[in-house]
């Protein structure tokens, strides 16, 4: 089964083509990665797909339903998650408050709470610091607090996008084992990575993007292998 299903998608900012002829799918339950260099247009495959960005052309499907052209909050609505380049939290807020703010969408408050438990045993350096303002946390932990919030919107489609960025390897390495415990509890994942090495570790199957275009795609195992990855993405010659 594919959770999600992009066909087709072309997208465009004023002149520039930002995406072109996108084929893309998520199985149920996987880790896919989108991979490719700066502005090649991952971060518009993933605006395409949370409704930021309207596709000029082609189709989304969730779960087989057509989601073409819904707005952002009815694809929130939908438990189609984003968490943005850059993590983006409330500076101003505390840790608890940012929390809160990715179940805004939620009805069922008492499921909430059990996952705001589940987060809080995910991440436990946030509920360290659950009252601490979320502009005095280290950049880790704001990347960290950045993924709980959308975690907190309990995703069937999380959309990570460069979670490593400008993060020493150490925490790289602990949000990536995160990011392996929260794909093991059922969500699957959209991962747009610069660190191709890293994400085709964890990624069950690979797309490459160059130019809008989807240049490779299949099995993360196999990409890795593939020498034109290896030479482009991983510095290997
Ligand atoms: P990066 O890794 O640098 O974030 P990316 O692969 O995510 O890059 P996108 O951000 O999707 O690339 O950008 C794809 C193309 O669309 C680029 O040429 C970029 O300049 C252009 N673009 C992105 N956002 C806008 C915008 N709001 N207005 C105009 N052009 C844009």
């Amino acid at each position: 089964m594919k959770v999600l299903k992009l066909t087709n998608i072309s997208a465009r900012y004023g002149s520039i083509e930002a995406l072109r002829n996108i084929d893309l799918q998520i199985p149920d339950g996987s880790i896919v990665t989108l991979l490719g260099s700066n502005g090649a247009g991952k971060s518009t495959v993933l605006k395409v797909i949370s409704g930021v960005v309207k596709p000029a052309n082609g189709n989304i499907h969730y779960k087989g339903e057509d989601v073409t052209g819904q707005t952002p909050d009815q694809i929130v609505r939908r438990r189609i998650i984003q968490c943005p380049e850059n993590r983006q939290v409330f500076p101003q807020l505390t840790v608890l408050e940012n929390l809160r703010i990715g179940s805004y969408a939620r009805k069922d408050r008492n499921q909430v709470k059990t996952d705001l438990e589940q987060v809080l045993a995910l991440f436990p350096r946030l509920k360290e610091r659950l009252s601490q303002y979320a502009g005095t946390l280290s950049g880790g932990e704001q990347q960290m607090l950045a993924i709980g919030r959308a975690l907190m919107g309990s995703p069937k489609v999380l959309l990570l996008d460069e979670p490593s960025l400008g993060l020493a390897p150490i925490i790289v390495r602990e949000i990536f084992e995160i990011i392996k415990n929260v794909n093991q509890i059922g969500t699957s994942i959209l991962l747009v990575e610069q660190n191709a090495n890293l994400a085709l570790s964890i990624a069950d199957h690979a797309y490459v993007l160059e130019n809008g275009r989807i240049a490779l795609s299949g099995k993360a195992s196999d990409l890795k292998k593939d020498e034109r990855v290896r030479e482009l993405y991983l510095g290997v010659k």
